[in-house]
């Protein structure tokens, strides 16, 4: 895993919802939230099941597969630690256990690219991807690289 020193914005590891996700990550786990009543997957992690309203919730890991949904290329202006990567990627993948989980990441050519390196124009909507894991201060991410 890559350690960074940076100005990025950084997620509550310590949310109430959201820690178990955050200390699967820093384990090299890609954990979901799932309706500990019906079984539904959702992401991101929240109290209530949207299918049942079950409030009890157990966490599954993922394959760590995935494929691109969809991808911006932020451009300036941005927050000067992301201006200096612009112009970079920002996908949205789908995961293979459920579509409709779908996460925010990076398309990177592994855990220490950085996420300006891949050529926007290369990326194609429904190619494979397979998690990696980037750390940046004490929060480690998930992000994507091809497979
Ligand atoms: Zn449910």
């Amino acid at each position: 895993m890559t350690e960074l020193v940076s100005d990025f914005l950084l997620p509550d590891l310590d949310g109430e919802d959201s820690a178990p996700f955050w200390s699967g990550t820093a384990r090299g786990e890609l954990l979901v939230q799932a309706c500990a009543e019906c079984g539904r997957l959702r992401f991101p992690p929240r109290p209530m099941c949207p299918d049942c309203r079950s409030i009890h919730a157990v966490w599954h890991r993922m394959s760590g597969l995935a494929t691109v949904w969809s991808y911006v290329v932020p451009h300036p202006p941005l927050l000067p630690a992301y201006a200096e990567l612009a112009p970079y990627n920002v996908i949205v993948v789908a995961l293979d256990e459920d579509p409709e989980i779908r996460m925010v990441g990076n398309l990177v050519t592994g855990p220490d690219g950085p996420i300006n390196e891949i050529d926007p124009a290369t990326i194609v909507i429904g190619e494979p991807v397979e998690v990696v894991y980037t750390k940046i201060g004490d929060t480690t991410f998930p992000r994507w690289k091809r497979r």
